[in-house]
């Protein structure tokens, strides 16, 4: 059973304002889908959020509305939410309100990830976007604020919504058997922003190499990203894949 406000909401968005990284990564992921950053656009990632978070933004906005699935997958999305959550959409990435974006906007590409302790480590990413979103490949450049307000908002939810605590052990439990398959270590950034690499089966974090921080598809290199544009028919911003 949630009890979280709309007056929740209030406080929480007010205390999370700090931005993932000095740099607008937009412009980095929107040359690969056609000219919109990947997580403002339903057609790679749908906004799910809390009820009352909804009845908070129609009451500041018309940026929001009620997302309507268009195909399989999306209607899957829309079937699996939680009681007390709703999917939505926003006018696009030209129409952005920086003030009223939503807990999951501001948190894009990243999560709480609960150990098998049932302890919040710190912040992972939601792997599945890995080859679009370019961030996902920079970890290093996230800000230490940003992390803490991120990890503070969701104490706050967790605090008042046991649903949505749970939600979050379930998904860090589906990430360790994900990456156990693909052989591959759990990155995650904790409070000091430092790299913590979690093996999956064993579920132990030990602090990761300067080397460790992962890079992804497209951003893997140069060339790699410079032949995705291409492809995709975009743009290749002027300094490249470098973060300015
Ligand atoms: S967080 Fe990722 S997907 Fe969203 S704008 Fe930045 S690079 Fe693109
Ligand atoms: S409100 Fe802004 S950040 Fe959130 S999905 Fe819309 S354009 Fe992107």
């Amino acid at each position: 059973m949630s009890r979280l406000t709309p007056d929740d909401f209030d406080r929480l968005y007010a205390r999370f304002n700090a931005s993932v990284c000095q740099y607008d990564c937009g412009k980095k992921c929107a040359p690969l889908n056609n000219g919109s950053p990947v997580c403002c656009s339903t057609q790679d990632a749908v906004p799910v959020v809390h009820k009352a978070e909804f009845k908070l933004l129609r009451g500041r906005t018309d940026l929001w509305r009620r997302f309507k699935p268009y195909d399989a997958a999306t209607r899957k999305i829309v079937d699996e939410l939680t009681t007390s959550s709703c999917a939505i959409e926003c006018k696009g990435a030209a129409f952005c309100e920086r003030h009223n974006r939503t807990i999951a906007c501001r948190a894009f590409p990243f999560f709480p990830y609960v150990t098998r302790q049932r302890e919040i480590i710190g912040l992972s990413v939601y792997w599945i976007f890995e080859d679009r979103c370019w961030m996902m490949s920079n970890m290093r450049l996230v800000e230490r604020a940003f992390i803490n307000e991120c990890l503070d908002t969701w104490d706050g939810i967790f605090a008042k919504d046991r649903e949505e605590w749970e939600t979050y052990v379930d998904y860090s439990a589906t990430m360790r058997r994900v990456f156990s398959r693909f052989g591959r270590k759990i990155p995650v950034l904790d409070r000091d922003a430092r790299l913590l690499m979690v093996d999956p089966s064993t579920g132990a974090a030990r602090p990761g190499r300067d080397n460790a921080y992962p890079k992804y598809g497209p951003f893997k290199s140069e060339a790699a990203y410079r032949k995705a544009i291409k492809e995709a028919g975009g743009t290749v911003p002027a300094e490249g894949l470098a973060p300015v």
